[in-house]
């Protein structure tokens, strides 16, 4: 058994001051506030939350998560790093043989299990049945009307592991396919849409239940025709939000999460995230990182981010000015809800997955157990001294 003690525990319940968390078997087994029954680790003050859950991600630390099983694994281990203990790999318009090769190997990493990689909960499709006009960087050569037939196609590559698929609801059998993925087991989530108010809650009434990045991919907010925007918020779906201080200002990001429960922070990190300025391609199209911001090369069109959940948590607490419980549900437990595996992680609560961030008083990372066990990730990622010190 381990445990922490001496942290800032970050609870559903709130903050527990001097608080203590006993892991044992990968699950959290106890916890409780004041001195540990045990001694253990002590964590001197130090924040300790849930594991982030993101739950739309491309790719990060320099690897492409649809460029082979080892990008994958490489791009989720660079995540770990920065706090992310489960993922949905998210796949970006392609051409569906492209999809069904790339659902295979989703489904092999799901299928391998528990151990520190197996924190791969599934896929996330986005595309290809997006609107053209709102299509931002995924390649307008493949986008494709919704078609079911395709669709079983990558329901049997993905072995169950289609958990979120993006579909545009204003296009031609878009309703009727929002069953199918529902049918699937997985979220329907509407984005990369013109969709009108109208045409929005004709979706979330067929059962979305998740908006793709709110406010980027969509037409704006008008005070008489808010389309997805407003029929999200409205609603009460969940909203994903990229809180990289580009695709949205702070001051969104606050307004989303004054209502409580429906902010799910996402990365939409393409490889470059960690990797500074450069360029390099993203579903066969070139894009440019300057800035940290990733655009289509020679265009203003956002290509993804260069943010991490930890970065996007810290942004929350310290530039939109929200309390870190509130900012910890929306990187941990609204995704987990989102995607319905709150049952198994997303907040610190006895019987849940020991996957846990802890972070200094600058909501910095200096440590990451996923399962269980410390992530033992390269040194060279800058978290050595902090693993030596949570082992210590
Ligand atoms: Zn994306």
């Amino acid at each position: 058994m381990t445990v922490l003690h001496g942290g800032r525990v970050v609870t559903p319940d709130g903050v527990v001051e001097d608080g203590w968390v006993s892991v044992e078997g990968g699950r959290i087994t106890g916890m409780g506030r004041g001195p540990a029954p045990l001694g253990g680790v002590d964590l001197g003050g130090r924040w300790l939350l849930p594991g982030f859950v993101d739950v739309h991600v491309h790719g990060g630390g320099g690897y492409d998560m649809t460029a082979s099983p080892e990008d994958m694994a490489g791009a989720v281990a660079f995540h770990r790093r920065h706090g992310t203990t489960r993922t949905l790999v998210s796949l970006v318009t392609a051409p569906p043989d492209a999809l069904v090769e790339q659902l295979g190997w989703v489904a092999d990493a799901v299928a391998a299990g528990p151990d520190l990689n197996g924190h791969i909960v599934g896929a996330h499709l986005e595309g290809p049945f997006l609107a053209d006009s709102r299509r931002g960087a995924h390649n307008p050569v493949y986008l494709l009307m919704p078609d079911r037939q395709v669709f079983a196609r990558f329901v049997e590559a993905a072995h169950g592991t289609v958990r979120s698929m993006t579909i545009a609801p204003e296009l031609p059998g878009a309703i009727e396919l929002i069953g199918d993925v529902l049918d699937a087991g997985g979220v329907a989530a509407i984005g990369h849409s013109d969709a009108t108010y109208a045409e929005a809650c004709t979706a979330i009434d067929a059962g979305a239940t998740l908006a793709t990045h709110l406010f980027n991919g969509m037409r704006p907010l008008h005070r008489r025709e808010p389309g997805i925007i407003g029929a999200a918020l409205a609603s009460g779906i969940f909203c994903e939000v990229i809180n990289d201080g580009v695709h949205v200002h702070p001051a969104i990001t606050t307004l989303v999460a004054g209502a409580p429960g429906r902010t799910v922070l996402v990365t939409d990190a393409v490889r470059a995230a960690g990797m500074g300025d450069g360029e390099f391609f993203v579903g066969g199209l070139q894009v440019r990182v300057s800035n940290g911001q990733a655009r289509l090369a020679g265009t203003d069109t956002l290509a993804g981010s260069s943010l991490t959940l930890d970065g996007a948590l810290r942004r929350a607490v310290q530039e939109c000015g929200l309390p870190i419980e509130v900012a910890s549900a929306a990187a941990s437990g609204n995704p987990a809800r989102a995607i319905g595996i709150d049952n198994d992680c997303g907040a610190i609560v006895v019987g849940l997955a020991a996957d846990l961030v802890v972070l200094d008083q600058d909501l910095m990372v200096v440590g990451v157990m996923a399962g269980g066990q410390w992530d033992a990730s390269d040194p060279a990622s800058g978290l050595g001294p902090a693993r030596a010190w949570a082992q210590a």
